[in-house]
C-alpha cells in the first residue's frame, strides 16, 4: 500500500501514518524526520539543509526529491509506505509522478487531512507542551514564530500540490477537524474503497 498524506503543518498526519504503518506493515517516509536526522548527523545534506529548518523555510526540491527516490528504493519499502511532508511543492509533485512511472510504482491514495488554521497553531502548541512536560527536546520549528512562517510558505508553495492534485480528481480529503479515531475511520473507508 502505497499513500501520500497531506495537510498543513499540525493536521495530523504523524498520528495517522503511525497507526497505518502498525496497520498495514508499512514503512512512514516523513522527510522532515530524514532531514532532522541529517542535521542532527552532521551529513553535508544536514549542512545544506539546517539553516531553512530552523528558519520554517522549506529545503531545495532537488534534495528532497532525490531523498525520497533513494528511500523507496530500500528494501523495507517494498510492503508500502506513506509518504508524510512529501510533496510540498508542485514540483516536488511533478518529480514524484516521474520517478513513480520510471520505476512502475502506481500510488493507492492521495489523502489531505483537512483542518484549520487555528487549531493547526493549538496543536503545534500542544506538541511542545507536551515535548517540555516530558522533559525531551522541543523541535525548533515548534516555536510559534517558526510556526507562522511555515503556515505561510504551507498557503504559497504547499497549497498548490492539493490543486495540482485535483485537476486529475486524485486528491481525497478527509476532516482532520475530528477526533483522532474519526479521523482513522475516514482514512480506512478510502483505502478500503
Ligand atoms: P515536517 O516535520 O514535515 O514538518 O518538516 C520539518 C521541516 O523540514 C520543514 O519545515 C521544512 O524545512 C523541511 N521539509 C520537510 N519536508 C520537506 C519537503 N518535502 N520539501 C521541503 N522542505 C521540507
Amino acid at each position: 500500500m502505497k499513500i501520500v498524506f497531506l495537510g498543513a503543518p499540525g493536521a495530523g498526519k504523524g498520528t495517522q501514518s503511525e497507526r497505518l504503518v502498525e496497520k498495514h506493515g508499512i514503512v512512514q517516509l516523513s522527510t522532515g524526520d530524514m532531514l532532522r536526522a541529517a542535521v542532527k548527523a552532521g551529513t553535508p545534506v544536514g549542512l545544506r539543509v539546517k539553516a531553512a529548518m530552523e528558519d520554517g523555510g522549506l529545503v531545495s526540491d532537488e534534495i528532497v526529491i532525490d531523498i525520497i527516490s533513494d528511500r523507496i528504493d530500500e528494501p523495507d519499502c517494498a510492503n508500502g509506505y506513506i509518504l508524510d511532508g512529501f510533496p510540498r511543492t508542485v514540483a516536488q509533485a511533478q518529480a514524484l509522478d516521474r520517478i513513480l512511472a520510471e520505476k512502475g510504482i502506481k500510488l493507492d491514495a492521495i489523502i489531505e487531512l483537512v483542518v484549520d488554521a487555528a487549531a493547526m497553531l493549538a496543536r503545534v502548541e500542544k506538541r511542545r507542551a507536551d515535548a517540555i512536560a516530558a522533559g525531551k527536546p522541543v523541535r525548533k520549528d515548534d516555536d510559534p514564530e517558526v510556526f507562522k512562517e511555515r503556515m505561510v510558505k504551507y498557503r504559497e508553495e504547499t497549497a498548490p500540490v492539493s490543486d495540482f492534485y485535483d485537476a486529475d480528481g486524485r486528491r481525497r480529503t478527509v476532516d482532520g477537524m475530528q477526533p483522532i479515531a474519526s479521523v482513522a475511520a475516514q482514512i480506512d473507508a478510502i483505502l478500503a474503497a
